[in-house]
């Protein structure tokens, strides 16, 4: 796998992969093998932790939503993602979650891929979220109830079918449509399903517990009494501050694990607790330095809230699969970066394009 950054030998022109390629990327690849390979890459970057520059993602809030970016770099590689949050877009036939990204070179400071990133946050969020349950679920969980059953639902579904064995689902949604939408997207992928009239049904009798429902609030999406021993809740949903899904007491008997504490104590449920509630960043689980789930009765709670990495890491598998055979038309080529034969004669470049009218 490489880290390398295998800048075209052009630099002035930029892959480009557009809502469209990125379908096709899908299509080629496979959704299981395209979900697998996301989350190793993701995997091989937490456990390269201390090498990244982290910080909280810069957000921009106003009433209706949120707008981010969300940088990192390890060093050779920079990448970065525009996102918003959105949920009242939905019911005005918008995404709730949008997002594009950019993957530079650290070494000439020159992009190397531009990408869409709706499609791409979906995988990785699924990815991200498959790959804590590795570590944080029970060994033998067959059964995952998904409340929320909207534009990320059946990425969650098939990442925890491919790489954790869920092959029964409970759905429940507000909204019945989304249910039937979800449940049909679904049908004939191996899965039995189960429709719930409410979330305490979806509930029942689930090893996992996917949350991933969209209000700009501090929801009570599920209560104390809807989580019983042994239980891993996968909550999605809560990624702002004032908007969460878990009422607090759920917190108290889990334990709990992040992505960047720093962020996810301003975004994530813990947004609840007090500001040093302890917490165990995911890194750490997965290189070994602190245990996951210590047995079959405790709860365990995942408090995703999206970090830099995960996308960098996506950009980065992303950009690795442009170079192999038969990828050629998965993207575009951008003319993105001027480029004058004489670096200091930018305005010469300008002039000599012929572009420009004459000044009398
Ligand atoms: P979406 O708008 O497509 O779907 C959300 C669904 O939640 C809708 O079908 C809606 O009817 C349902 N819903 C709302 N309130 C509910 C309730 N009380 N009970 C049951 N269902 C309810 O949104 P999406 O793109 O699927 O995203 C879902 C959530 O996940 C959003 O809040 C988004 O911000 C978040 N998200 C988090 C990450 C992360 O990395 N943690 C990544 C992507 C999205």
């Amino acid at each position: 796998m490489s880290t390398n950054p295998q800048v075209p030998n052009n630099l002035n022109i930029v892959p480009f992969v557009s809502v469209d390629h990125m379908m096709k990327i899908v299509g080629k690849i496979g959704m299981e093998q395209i979900l697998k390979g996301i989350a190793d890459y993701i995997e091989v970057d937490f456990k390269r932790w201390q090498l990244f520059d982290k910080t909280s993602r810069v957000a921009s809030h106003s009433e209706k939503g949120v707008i981010e970016l969300m940088p990192t770099s390890d060093g050779e590689l920079y990448g970065f993602k525009y996102v918003n949050g959105h949920p009242k877009n939905m019911k005005e036939g918008l995404q709730t979650v949008t997002a594009f990204g950019v993957l530079s070179s650290v070494d000439t400071g020159y992009p190397i891929l531009f990408s869409e990133m709706t499609i791409l946050t979906a995988l990785r969020t699924a990815a991200t979220s498959v790959m804590a349950a590795k570590y944080l679920a029970r060994k033998n969980s067959s059964c995952m109830a998904i409340i929320g059953n909207g534009a990320q639902s059946e990425f969650q579904a098939l990442a925890f079918q491919s790489m954790l064995g869920i092959n029964k689902l409970r759905l429940y949604d507000i909204d019945p449509i989304a249910t039937r939408k979800c449940s049909d997207n679904l049908k004939g992928q191996g899965f039995e399903i189960t429709l719930c009239k409410s979330a305490k049904e979806a509930a029942q009798g689930a090893d996992i517990i996917t949350t991933e429902t969209a209000d700009k609030l501090c929801a009570t999406i599920l209560t104390d009494d809807m989580v019983t021993e042994g239980v891993h809740i996968n909550a999605v949903g809560g990624d702002c501050p004032g908007k969460t899904e878990l009422a607090r007491e759920i917190l108290l008997r889990s334990a709990i694990f992040v992505e960047y504490a720093p962020q996810t104590r301003i975004e994530g449920e813990i947004q609840q607790l007090e500001e040093n509630y302890p917490v165990n960043e995911l890194w750490q689980v997965i290189r070994g330095e602190h245990v996951g789930r210590e047995n079959n009765q405790q709860i365990t709670l995942f408090d995703s809230v999206g970090f830099a990495i995960e996308d960098f890491s996506a950009l980065r598998y992303i950009r690795d699969q442009l170079d192999k055979p038969g990828m050629s038309d998965m993207y575009e080529k951008l003319d993105m970066i001027a480029d004058p034969d004489d670096p200091r004669d930018l305005y010469g470049m300008v002039l000599r394009s012929g572009g420009m009218s004459k000044v009398a």
